[in-house]
């Protein structure tokens, strides 16, 4: 990787984009990929979209999220400790101990997550759980005046302040991976086009969405806004070979084994066939994952937009999905950018996906 796309992944990935909140990284992101693309527009929530081809007929979408999870303020006590709501599927199980960066009209405040000592617990099976009603920050304050003072009112959004570090040179690991990896990657397939200065038949989209760890919500606005012909989407989904993970329930996927193909009826089958083609032809290696239904993705919120559009997921796997040491493989990150590329660019402007016609 060159150190130009290492540098971006690392301030893309360093900054907060917590869910609601996603205009800096998204002023990140375009500020990257505006040179490898001809213009871009964004919406009224945020999600960002650079276009290749602008005035094309034929639209072809490649998307990840740029949301992450979060912790919202919402009871200051008089004592000064602060509760919170989650902002997406934070996990209040890891919370006690970690520090975390809150946002606030005056800048960053630093706050930590505290937890009663172990000497002072009923341990054993007794043994208090950390939970949503349960955990709690503090800012160094003795009272609800002293938070305020700080900046910090009812809404404030914190995130974990874990940064990316490398970890035996194989993997990435730190907080947001899912799904500022996907933005990442994306970004990355532009980069690849301008760079080897393909021609395409087709405008081509690429999508930033907010707001999906609440529920698809910027893919939903964005997917209508655009009417695409084709979706490609990208997220993260579980690597099932660390401790505890079941496989029978969780399938059977791992990092470094190279890109997830989720099969589901939200996922077109034709072109999911022309990416298992484009694999193949180019040696890229490939899992396969099975979901009921949907994908849980921005996949379905393409797939049902409108009158229907063919949508696929390449997915990356990754390690101890929500924690603070999110991990995916330096080789799936290459193999997924590869796929998407060589699905992209051996597409046909007009390709009509219906099973019957
Ligand atoms: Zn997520």
């Amino acid at each position: 990787m060159n150190t130009e796309s290492r540098d971006f992944l690392f301030r893309y990935l360093n900054n907060s984009s917590p869910t609601g909140y996603e205009q800096s990284g998204q002023q990140i992101w375009l500020d990257y990929i505006k040179p490898f693309t001809d213009s871009y527009f964004t919406d009224v929530y945020g999600t960002a979209v650079a276009v290749i081809n602008p005035g094309a007929k034929y639209k072809v979408v490649i998307e990840a999220h740029a949301d992450e999870i979060g912790w919202t303020v919402h009871y200051i006590t008089d004592e000064g400790y602060i509760y919170v709501k989650q902002n997406g599927g934070s996990d209040a199980l890891i919370a006690p101990s970690m520090r975390v960066n809150i946002y606030t009209d005056k800048g960053i405040v630093k706050g930590v997550f505290g937890w009663p000592a172990i000497h002072v617990r009923e341990r054993g099976k007794a043994d208090t759980m950390p939970d949503i009603d349960t955990i709690f920050l503090d800012v160094g304050a003795t009272s609800k005046t002293e938070v305020e003072e700080l900046g910090i009112h009812v809404g404030c959004v914190a995130t974990f302040e874990d940064e990316l570090i490398d970890l035996n040179d194989k993997f990435w690991t730190g907080r947001a991976l899912d799904n500022r990896i996907g933005g990442f990657m994306i970004a990355e397939v532009a980069r690849k086009l301008f760079e080897n200065k393909d021609k395409l038949e087709f405008g081509l989209y690429i999508v930033n969405a907010v707001q999906e760890e609440v529920g698809l919500n910027g893919a939903m606005m964005i997917s209508r806004t655009i009417e695409a012909d084709v979706a490609i989407v990208t997220d993260v989904c579980h690597d099932t070979a660390s401790p505890m993970y079941n496989k029978i329930k969780q399938s059977d996927v791992r990092c470094g084994r190279g890109p997830s193909l989720t099969y589901a009826p939200a996922v077109q089958n034709n072109l999911l066939k022309h990416i298992i083609s484009a694999a193949e032809e180019h040696k890229i290696p490939f899992q396969r994952l099975a979901s009921s239904r949907t994908t849980g993705t921005d996949t379905d919120a393409f797939a049902y937009s409108g009158k229907g559009t063919a949508s696929a997921l390449i997915s990356i796997p990754l390690k101890y999905m929500h924690t603070t040491v999110e991990t995916a493989s330096k080789k799936d990150v290459e193999n997924v950018i590869e796929l998407i590329y060589q699905s992209v660019i051996s597409l046909k402007a007009d390709t009509d996906f219906r099973y019957i016609k």
